[in-house]
């Protein structure tokens, strides 16, 4: 079966936009080469070496098709609680729970945790440095040689609980980031906070605490990409990472007002500005399946043969990963939000016992557009979250992807 990129339509005529926007076919590909073809493992350095031998342990696995005997991540939900109102928020109903882990339930993870012995975990919330434990968890974390993330939207970082931050030893703290303009920053955020978050993101990098910035994409912040990038170097910390908005929770409203034409745009500038300049900082970015069917023609075959891959896809992320939220429901991976994920409640059995019951998560994607898409290797049918709250099934090609046959 042939592609045939008349069928496509997204935001108006495709291909077109090359001309519009002046940027040529070559372009382009070159971009989508580097990214695709040679650099294919650039996303593997995103937080450092941690996640770079997750993910060469998960290629094993996957290659094996079998699930590792620990989880190589854990992400743990302290609590849902929050002091930002982003529109493009996730977290849906959860917020609506205004649950925090309490002190005797922070100790009996944390002995759960080491008994599941994972390599890499991650803090989060709501915001998890609304907890007034957060310091003493990334402490016996570290006290125990666990890699330990924590994720932030810096609204309550000082210099006070900055330098304490740095004490623990965490190995990297993600902050938010979507904007370099406070304006934006603020309509994006719904919190007047940026001269806050960006003094606290510089009160870590002073404390020796490795950051990573994220910025998720809205049709409010498309213009806030290579400022951002500007100041990320002009800080001086060790990570940037793009996103587009994941149509989830409050982002669903906010897919069809997103230009992802303009997204690719810049961060092919912001990618191009990088290599040219070469800093230290590692830059990392997610291509939305909504982009590829804009390169779609432009592929050709040949070049794709080497990835092909069977429409039989092993779900790295749910075979290699746990996630706890704060009432203690746990879920294979990070993205299947449903409550028809839960394999088991950390207060009812071990986490041991979770992980050992959890199956070999497989999505079968055979009859149906991904079987012969040239980016199957690449996309692996797009978000399994987004793809069952639409279709009820992982068995289906992401419901937003344009490409038609
Ligand atoms: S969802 Fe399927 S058809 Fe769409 S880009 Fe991904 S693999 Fe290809």
């Amino acid at each position: 079966m042939r592609f045939k990129l008349e069928n496509v339509k997204l935001k108006g005529a495709p291909l077109s936009f090359l001309r519009e926007e002046k940027v040529p076919v070559k372009t382009l590909e070159s971009f989508f080469y580097e990214y695709f073809l040679k650099n294919r493992n650039l996303e593997s350095f995103k937080g450092g070496d941690s996640l770079f031998i997750d993910d060469m342990i998960g290629g094993i696995m996957e290659a094996q098709k079998i699930k590792p005997s620990a989880p190589l991540r854990f992400g743990w939900g302290l609590l849902t609680e929050c002091n930002s109102k982003c529109i493009h928020c996730i977290a849906g109903d959860a917020l609506k729970r205004k649950k925090r882990t309490n002190l005797n339930e922070i100790e009996y993870i944390l002995q759960q945790i080491n008994e599941l012995s994972p390599i890499t975990v991650i803090l989060t919330g709501g915001e998890p440095l609304l907890l007034e434990y957060i310091y003493t968890i990334l402490k016996k974390l570290k006290e125990n040689n666990f890699v330990v993330h924590l994720l932030s939207n810096g609204y309550t970082l000082t210099e006070r609980n900055s330098e304490r931050i740095g004490d623990t030893k965490v190995d990297l703290v993600q902050i938010s980031l979507d904007a370099a303009d406070p304006i934006i920053f603020r309509k994006q955020r719904g919190v007047d906070c940026f001269e806050k978050v960006t003094e606290g993101i510089k009160y870590l990098v002073m404390n020796g605490v490795r950051v990573r910035l994220n910025f998720t994409a809205t049709h409010v912040n498309l213009n806030q990409i290579s400022f951002v990038y500007d100041l990320a170097l002009k800080i001086g910390v060790s990570e940037l990472n793009f996103n587009p908005v994941i149509p989830l929770g409050k982002g669903e409203n906010l897919i069809s007002k997103f230009d992802y034409k303009k997204y690719v745009y810049e961060i092919i500038k912001v990618y191009y500005k990088h290599l040219e300049i070469k800093p230290s900082l590692i830059l990392t970015f997610s291509l939305p399946v909504e982009f590829f069917y804009l390169i779609y023609e432009l592929i050709p075959q040949k070049d794709i043969e080497n990835f092909k891959i069977e429409p039989l896809i092993y779900m790295y992320d749910e075979n290699t990963s746990l996630s706890c939220n704060e009432i203690g429901d746990i879920r294979p991976g990070s993205s299947l939000e449903d409550k028809d994920f839960i394999i088991g409640n950390v207060y009812k059995e071990s986490l041991r016992k979770i992980w050992r019951k959890n199956k070999v998560w497989f999505r079968r994607l055979h009859s149906t557009k991904c079987e012969f898409c040239k980016f199957l290797f690449f996309c692996r049918g797009g978000n399994p979250g987004v793809t069952y709250r639409i279709k009820k099934t992982i068995h289906a090609p992401y419901p937003y992807c344009p490409i038609k046959w």
